[in-house]
């Protein structure tokens, strides 16, 4: 019988992605790990994976680059079987500045990395996954962030504004592919513990943070294999915060 538990990872060599990767890969997943530039971290998830008895490859591509998300996929799919899941994690901040001093190039890549890129990977997916294209369903988490709700941390207006359309992606493409055995939604970090972080997030956690305290990355990865599993096989459409209160 064929196997159909691939999940591709957005973004998976640092950060939230590589916990996701891991505890999919715990959960019984094969995962492609996906990153844009850093092939040592990735490698090292993989090895990570694989040490634990699990299957893994990593895998270069620009999520917001059309050809590069198609190559993707047909790679993830050619090693490691067919696609069950995509988790869109891969992200940038972005020039964190007021709006009326951003660069509308710098601009142009935010929106390209954290709007298109989720776009072009829902798109992929959903042909694999939709009953309509002959697919057998699956499930897709996106990365979202406290930021679309509260407008993010001072200079951080157009991230925020990416992340407010990943949760309109979210609610939008669930109405669309519900009926076509896939379902979509999202998890809202708060502060978590990562390269993005800003130098100071101790001190942020400590004075804007319910709990007090910054997340760990694999705090957020359990949301998410809880999101892919049948366990949340009536869960579509939906965000789920997870900031400690924030
Ligand atoms: P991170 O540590 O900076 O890692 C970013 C990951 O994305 C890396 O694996 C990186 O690959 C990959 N990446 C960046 N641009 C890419 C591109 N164009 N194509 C493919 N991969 C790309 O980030 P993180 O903190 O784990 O954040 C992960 C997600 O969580 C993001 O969507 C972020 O907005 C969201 N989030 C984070 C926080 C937080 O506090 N950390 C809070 C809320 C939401 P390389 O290793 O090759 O560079």
């Amino acid at each position: 019988m064929e196997t159909r538990d691939l999940v591709v990872v957005t973004g998976g060599s640092r950060g939230i992605g590589a916990a996701v990767c891991r505890g999919l890969a715990a959960r019984g997943h094969a995962v492609a790990v996906n990153y844009a530039g850093n092939a040592e971290a990735a490698d090292a998830v993989v090895d990570a994976v694989v040490a634990d008895g699990g299957r893994a490859r990593a895998i270069a591509a620009d999520i917001a680059d059309e050809r590069q998300v198609a190559a993707l996929f047909e790679q993830a799919e050619a090693e490691l079987g067919a696609l069950a899941g995509l988790v869109n994690n891969a992200g940038i901040l972005g020039e964190a500045r007021p709006l009326d001093e951003q660069d509308a190039h710098a601009l142009e890549r935010l929106l390209a990395v954290n709007v298109l890129g989720p776009l072009l990977c829902c798109r992929a997916a959903v042909r694999r996954l939709s009953t309509r294209h002959g697919g057998q369903g699956g499930a897709i988490v996106n990365i979202s962030s406290v930021a679309a709700r509260t407008g993010g941390i001072y200079g951080t207006v157009a991230y925020a504004a990416t992340k407010g359309a990943v949760e309109s992606l979210t609610r939008g493409l669930a109405n669309e592919v519900a009926r076509e055995g896939v379902r979509v939604n999202a998890v809202a970090p708060g502060l978590i513990a990562t390269d993005m972080s800003p130098a100071d997030v101790d001190r942020l956690a400590e004075s804007g943070v319910p709990m007090g305290r910054v997340g760990r990355p694999e705090e957020i990865a359990e949301a998410v294999g809880w999101l892919m599993s049948p366990a949340a096989g009536y869960v579509t459409g939906t965000t789920m915060t997870v900031s400690g209160g924030r």
